[in-house]
C-alpha cells in the first residue's frame, strides 16, 4: 500500500531548493507503482506531476495542487546488442556509468546532468553537441490510464523540448525508456566524461541552482549581429542565454534570495533562502531588459510548477 503525504514541502525535492508543498506526495519505487498510480490519478481526472530529482523545476510558493509522485525507480536491462531498456527514474549518470562498463558508449555528455532519465526526456537533456533523444528509441508511456509502448517520434523531440512540455502532453507520464547504444571504446569514452566534467566543474557555480535557467536563442539573424559572439554559435545561427543576459547587466544581478551567477550569467542561483517568486521575480526582470534590448523573448528551459499569480 502506497502512502500518500498531504502538504508536503517541495523544496527538498528541487535542486533550486524553492517553492511550496505538494497537495499530496507519493514516493515511488517501481515502474510498475509509477505505471498504476498515474493510471488511476488520470483515469479520475486528477492533476499529477512526475519528479525525477527535481533539478529543472521550480514549484510554486502556492504549492502544486493534485499528487506529486517522486521517481525513484531504479529497474535497468543491458543486452549484449546494445538495447537498454531503463525505468525512468534511473539517473542519467549512472546509466552512462552503468553502460560504459558493458562497453557501451555514447552517454558520456550526461556526466554532471543531475536528473533522471524521464526528466531528461521532457527537456531532451544535452550537453556538448549530443542530447539523450539520440539515442532513445522507444518509451513506456501512460495516457488516459492506460500503458503502453510508443516510438521515440512520439515525444517530438527538439532542442530542450518534448510533447511532455506541450499542453497536450501534459499529464502523460514515461515509466520505461528503451535505448540504443553502440558498442565503443569505454577507456576513451571515460576520458570524454572525464573532460566534460572538469569543463563544468570551471565553469558551473556550486550553489542551488536548475542549471541553466533560459533556452539558447536560436535565431541566426540575431547571432550575425552580435558583436564578440564566436564565429561558430554565428554559423550555428545560436545566442546562448548567458550572453544576453550578460549584455543586459545581469551576470552578478541579485533579488532577494536569487542571484544570476557571476561565473555563468544563465545560472539563478538560490544563494539567500529565495522563495519561488524572487526567482520567477528575476527571470520576469530578465525577460523584460533581453526583450527591451534586443526584441527577443528568452524562454525558460526550468519548468514552472503550480499557480501563480500574476503570471507574465
Ligand atoms: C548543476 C546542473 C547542471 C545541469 N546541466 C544540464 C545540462 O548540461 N544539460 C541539460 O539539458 N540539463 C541540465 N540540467 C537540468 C536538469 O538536470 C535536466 O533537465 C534533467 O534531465 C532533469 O531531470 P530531473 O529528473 O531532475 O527532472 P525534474 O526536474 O524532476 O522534472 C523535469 C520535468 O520533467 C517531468 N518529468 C520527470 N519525470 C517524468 C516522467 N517519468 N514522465 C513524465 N514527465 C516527467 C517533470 O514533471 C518536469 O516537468 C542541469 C541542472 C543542474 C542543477
Amino acid at each position: 500500500m502506497l502512502n500518500a503525504l498531504a502538504e508536503v514541502p517541495l523544496a527538498p525535492f528541487t535542486t533550486l531548493r524553492a517553492g511550496g508543498p505538494a497537495q499530496r506526495l507519493i514516493l515511488l519505487d517501481s515502474a510498475e507503482q509509477l505505471a498504476e498510480v498515474a493510471a488511476v490519478a488520470q483515469v479520475v481526472g486528477e492533476p499529477l506531476t512526475v519528479l525525477g530529482s527535481g533539478s529543472n523545476v521550480l514549484p510554486s510558493d502556492l504549492g502544486v495542487e493534485g499528487t506529486v509522485l517522486i521517481n525513484r525507480s531504479r529497474g535497468l536491462k543491458i543486452e549484449p546488442d546494445g538495447t537498454v531498456t531503463a525505468d525512468s527514474g534511473f539517473p542519467l549518470q549512472d546509466l552512462f556509468l552503468k553502460t560504459v562498463q558493458q562497453g557501451l558508449t555514447g552517454l558520456e555528455f550526461a556526466v554532471g546532468i543531475p536528473g533522471t532519465l524521464g526528466g531528461a526526456l521532457a527537456s531532451n537533456a544535452g550537453a556538448y553537441r549530443s542530447s539523450i533523444g539520440s539515442f532513445v528509441t522507444a518509451v513506456e508511456v501512460v495516457e488516459g490510464g492506460l500503458v503502453r509502448w510508443e516510438p521515440a517520434s512520439f515525444l517530438k523531440l527538439s532542442y530542450r523540448h518534448s510533447i511532455l512540455r506541450e499542453p497536450a502532453g501534459r499529464g502523460i507520464v514515461v515509466t520505461r525508456v528503451r535505448l540504443r547504444l553502440q558498442p565503443g571504446d569505454s577507456w576513451r569514452a571515460l576520458q570524454d566524461a572525464r573532460e566534460f566534467q572538469r569543463q563544468r566543474i570551471s565553469k558551473q557555480p556550486a550553489p542551488a541552482s536548475a542549471g541553466s535557467f533560459f533556452k539558447n536563442v536560436e535565431d541566426r539573424g540575431l547571432a550575425e549581429s552580435l558583436p564578440g559572439l564566436p564565429q561558430a554559435l554565428k554559423d550555428a545561427g545560436v545566442v546562448p542565454a548567458g550572453y544576453l543576459l550578460e549584455a543586459v547587466g545581469l551576470r552578478g544581478f541579485r533579488h532577494g534570495g536569487a542571484l544570476f551567477s557571476h561565473r555563468h550569467a544563465n545560472f539563478l542561483l538560490n544563494v539567500a533562502r529565495a522563495t519561488a517568486t524572487e526567482i520567477r521575480e528575476l527571470a520576469e526582470i530578465a525577460k523584460e531588459r533581453v526583450y527591451d534590448r534586443f526584441g527577443r523573448r528568452l524562454e525558460e528551459e526550468v519548468l514552472l510548477l503550480g499557480r501563480w499569480i500574476n503570471p507574465s
